[in-house]
């Protein structure tokens, strides 16, 4: 893959360098004449991101661009592409202090979740943005979402070390734990939010970083990048109605090693006895069942209520707090390693990479 050098002020060393990562999705596109006579938005030319976005040459910082091929519109975002990313971020790991991964927003939050469980023992900041409105149209929030995750990428504390050593999102005005991150807005800029948990940044006048919640790796673990994540998996959402035999048919599936469940408020579900059943044949056959709340803030807490009561006997596990997309890539990511079922239960319920809380 090519990396393009994007020409920066000149360097008042030490200078940081940062490796742009470019996937696809809006960020990218500008309209170009097609034959008929109209436009139609396209994706651009990479390298000529400086007459997009003059305001990169002013930047302190080294800037080399490397993009995915073919680009994607991240609904087409799939673990080849995450293991993509991964083994890009491996490969130039010692020769840049941070990175940013341009990425659609469509699935944005899956992609960042995934990312922060498959680079174990990460210590630089890995920063993904995007845009609600192309770069190529006059009044976009590429360019400042863009230049703002370039700056967190770079930030570094008094001693030199990353002042965001982890996975996140920045876009709009926060910078979010990229595996507690959800898009919630299809139209307006304030496309992502962290129901649970608070910004690591807030990007006014000033990037106000909010230090005590950034995620620091404890273990004395260097990189190391695991690329497969198991894709016999599925997810599920209740509604009243909900038939029994969506379960049943789900559960069947040959190979099927867990399965997300997104119930209600604090983890309840209905205490329907043909649902208990298909959920009891799912569990004997040893597939993994995850409680997940429908509800974007608060955690499932198994056995509040009656409606959940059940479930704890069942053996069904609690997503606690976690986003759908955090259950969905860590159970991807666990059970693509060579665990016992009961050390992956323990791995489950423990907060890995800051994406739980635990009470
Ligand atoms: N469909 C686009 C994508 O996710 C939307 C965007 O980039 O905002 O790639």
């Amino acid at each position: 893959m090519q990396l393009i050098h994007i020409d920066t002020a000149s360097p008042k060393p030490p200078r940081t360098a940062v490796l742009i990562i470019y996937t696809g999705g809006t960020f990218g596109m500008v309209s170009e004449p097609q034959a008929d006579g109209g436009e139609s938005l396209v994706p651009f030319e990479f390298g000529h991101i400086l007459e997009k976005i003059p305001e990169l040459a002013h930047l302190e910082c080294m800037l080399t661009v490397v993009s995915i091929e073919p680009l994607i519109d991240s609904a087409n975002a799939s673990p080849a592409h995450w293991a993509q990313i991964a083994q890009l971020i491996e490969l130039h790991y010692a020769d840049y202090d941070g990175f940013v991964v341009l990425h659609g927003t469509d699935t944005m939050a899956y992609s960042a979740s995934a990312l922060s469980f498959m680079l174990e023992g990460l210590r630089k900041p890995v920063v993904f943005t995007g845009a609600q409105l192309p770069i190529g149209t006059v009044r976009n929030d590429a360019r400042r979402n863009f230049l703002t995750a370039i700056e967190v990428a770079s930030a570094k504390r008094p001693d030199g070390s990353a002042l965001v050593p982890e996975v996140c999102i920045f876009f709009d005005r926060y910078l979010l734990r990229g595996n507690r991150a959800q898009k919630v807005e299809a139209d307006h800029f304030n496309a992502f939010e962290s129901r649970n948990y608070p910004p690591l940044a807030f990007a006014g006048i000033k990037i106000e970083y909010q230090e005590a919640y950034v995620h620091q790796e404890l273990s004395s673990k260097s990189l190391s990048v695991q690329l497969t994540m198991s894709e016999n998996i599925a997810l599920l959402k209740l509604f009243p109605g909900f038939s029994p035999t969506i379960l049943e048919a789900t559960l069947a599936i040959p190979g099927l090693q867990a399965l997300v469940l997104e119930t209600y408020g604090a983890g309840n579900v209905p205490t329907n006895p043909a649902l208990i059943a298909a959920l009891a044949q799912g569990l004997d056959k040893g597939v993994v069942v995850v409680n997940i709340s429908q509800c974007v803030g608060g955690a499932v807490k198994q056995g509040l209520y009656q409606t959940s009561q059940h479930l704890v006997e069942l053996g069904v596990w609690s997503g606690y707090d976690l986003t759908p997309e955090a259950a969905l890539t860590k159970l991807m990511y666990l059970l693509a390693k060579d665990y016992s079922p009961s050390d992956r239960k323990v791995l489950f319920a423990t907060s890995l990479r800051g994406e739980l809380t635990n009470e």
